[in-house]
């Protein structure tokens, strides 16, 4: 069976040497859906609990929300960083305060500090799914992701490999010693 959780995110990017109104910048309100794959745990009758699917996933995709997503050879991309290190904002800014912890993966790098991703690819919807499945498929037994911006959207199904082990009191994955991080459960040795 699968839990479901929605996440939106405000961003603003551009197509670079698209040829359509997209090469300019713009923003938008992206709705993305993270589908979780597992057996139910008999538990707690839940396959995983969505609020923690959302502490897991916006950890990392907090980078993206408020933030301005441009591809690596975009000149865009000098052009802003200059603005805000002239204005002092490059490195951060008292107000600048809801930032994910930065990453950096073959398909993105995240500079929470300035409120920038910085892509390989040009961020489409399509884009943005091998973005968060690279970032958070180590971390949930991701089935599908969807993602929805404008009047564009894509999805993606994944085969999930394996059941996780999963507390049968709150729902959480088990650490690799069998201990839950949450409450502490552990699991009792196999005979
Ligand atoms: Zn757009
Ligand atoms: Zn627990």
């Amino acid at each position: 069976m699968r839990s479901i959780t929605t996440f939106d995110l405000q961003y603003a990017h551009r197509f670079y040497g698209f040829r359509g109104e997209a090469q300019y910048l713009h923003g938008h309100t992206g709705y993305l859906t993270i589908e979780v794959e597992d057996t139910v745990n008999p538990g707690v009758n839940m396959v995983f609990p969505c609020n923690e699917i959302k502490k897991t996933a916006w950890d990392v995709l907090k980078n993206f929300d408020h933030a301005v997503i441009l591809r690596e050879d975009d000149p865009l991309l000098p052009a802003i960083l200059d603005v805000y290190a002239k204005q002092g904002i490059k490195d951060g800014a008292p107000q600048n305060q809801m930032k994910g912890a930065a990453f950096q993966t073959e398909l993105a790098t995240a500079y929470p500090d300035c409120r920038l991703v910085v892509t390989k690819e040009t961020m489409t919807v399509e884009g943005m799914i091998k973005i968060v499945y690279d970032l958070l498929k180590d971390q949930l037994n991701i089935a599908k992701l969807t993602f929805t911006s404008g009047v564009n959207a894509a999805c993606q199904e994944y085969d999930v490999s394996g059941s996780m082990e999963r507390c049968p009191l709150c729902g959480i994955a088990l650490d690799a010693n069998g201990v839950c991080p949450k409450c502490g459960y552990q699991k009792p040795a196999s005979s």
